[in-house]
């Protein structure tokens, strides 16, 4: 176990970091940030922060060397980071948690030859096999690259066999993933933790809406039955004990309904870090998912995930964070901002998370 006054590293200095530093600072922890970037939202509220490139050997050595365990904010990590970081200090989640959720391929034949169901998928290492997929797997289809995507990006939809080309060249050759299209209800998330002991912690199901292909407001919890919410819960539990994973994941699922043999859950992707569909949690649980990690990085036993609220979390993006006067006035509600200067379009300025008694969240959203 690492004791209160242990130091965490952190690699990564944006809002998931520092949301990590301040829960560490709850439990007595002092944190280390290192990232590229100067003035990073993380660095605002760590004791200690390195500026450097990620391929920065000896920058990386030095940071591992001043503490007591490495973690990380973000899944793209370079392998060689991690290696050298791991010469050095433990890193978790572990290097193979790291490399099976970097790679869309990877994680998909880790979750099918686990059991755990997602939607048909094939390799697409060039065209002549993107043209065979498109015709085994059907359209619609979704070509994604096997690495660096998020939010959306990196991916192209296949509509009819003759778009296979038009996508192929959209995401600029690259190793790619051909998913068939999940024609799904809604979109759920599990944030689940599993400590050094093997124990797990999984929190309500919660719904996300997308706008813009940025997560915009999660739902705790999911409008879904008991059985189904149980059968997600154990399903992400599934996947970090298989992986023996150490921390706090997101798996993010499809929900299909009766119409398409349902309801029933396919699993889409896997996070190894904290969530923001998990950023309820600060205000809803009495353990949030940043402490969550915390623990479980540092060998101490899980806390509860029990949610003592029903809660809506909405992501303030770019010029929405400029309503910040009017949310600080609204009651039951807890505004979280980043401390980031420029309002970018479509930059994670902050957050604010409303509360409900148990039983009476909203039954629509915005
Ligand atoms: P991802 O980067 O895999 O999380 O995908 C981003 C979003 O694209 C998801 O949240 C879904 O809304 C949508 N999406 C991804 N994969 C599929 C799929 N196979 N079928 C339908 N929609 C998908």
């Amino acid at each position: 176990m690492i004791e209160p006054g242990g130091r965490i590293g952190i690699l990564g200095g944006g809002q998931l970091g520092r949301m990590l530093a301040i829960a560490a600072a709850e439990l007595g922890f002092t944190c280390h940030i290192y990232c590229p970037e100067e003035n990073a939202p993380a660095t605002d509220v760590a004791a200690t922060s390195t500026c450097a490139a990620y391929e920065d050997a000896d920058a990386l050595a030095r940071f591992a060397d001043s503490v007591d365990v490495v973690t990380y904010e973000f899944e793209n990590v370079p392998a060689e980071t991690a290696r050298i970081l791991a010469e050095h200090a433990p890193v978790r989640p572990g290097v193979v948690a790291l490399a099976t959720a970097q790679d869309r391929i990877v994680e998909k034949n880790f979750l099918a030859s686990h059991d755990i169901p997602t939607a048909p998928f094939a390799d697409i290492p060039d065209e002549a096999t993107l043209v065979e997929a498109v015709a085994r797997i059907g359209t619609p289809s979704i070509l994604k690259t096997r690495r660096f995507g998020y939010d959306g990006k990196g991916q192209a939809r296949i509509d009819t066999p003759a778009d296979a080309i038009a996508a192929y060249e959209a995401i600029g050759r690259a190793p790619a993933i051909l998913e068939g299209f999940v024609h799904f209800e809604r979109e759920i998330s599990v944030i689940v933790a599993r400590g050094r002991n093997g124990a797990t912690a999984a929190y309500d199901p919660v719904e996300n809406i997308h706008k813009h292909h940025i997560l915009d407001q999660s739902l705790a919890p999911a409008r879904i039955s008991e059985a189904l919410a149980d059968k997600a819960r154990a399903i992400a539990s599934h996947i970090v004990t298989d992986l023996d994973y150490v921390g706090v994941m997101g798996v993010e699922m499809f929900v299909l309904g009766t119409d398409e043999g349902g309801p029933r859950l396919l699993v889409n992707e896997i996070a190894p870090r904290v969530h923001n569909s998990g950023h309820w949690t600060q205000d809803a649980c009495a353990i949030s998912q940043f402490e969550q990690h915390i623990r479980a990085i540092c060998g101490w036993p899980l806390g509860s995930a029990t949610r003592h609220s029903d809660a809506v979390m909405t992501n303030l993006i770019g010029e929405d964070a400029h309503d910040w006067a009017r949310l600080a006035g609204q009651s039951d509600t807890a505004l979280h901002l980043y401390g980031k200067a420029e309002a970018r379009k479509g930059r994670k300025m902050g957050h604010f998370t409303r509360l409900y008694p148990l039983g009476h969240a909203p039954k629509t959203l915005r």
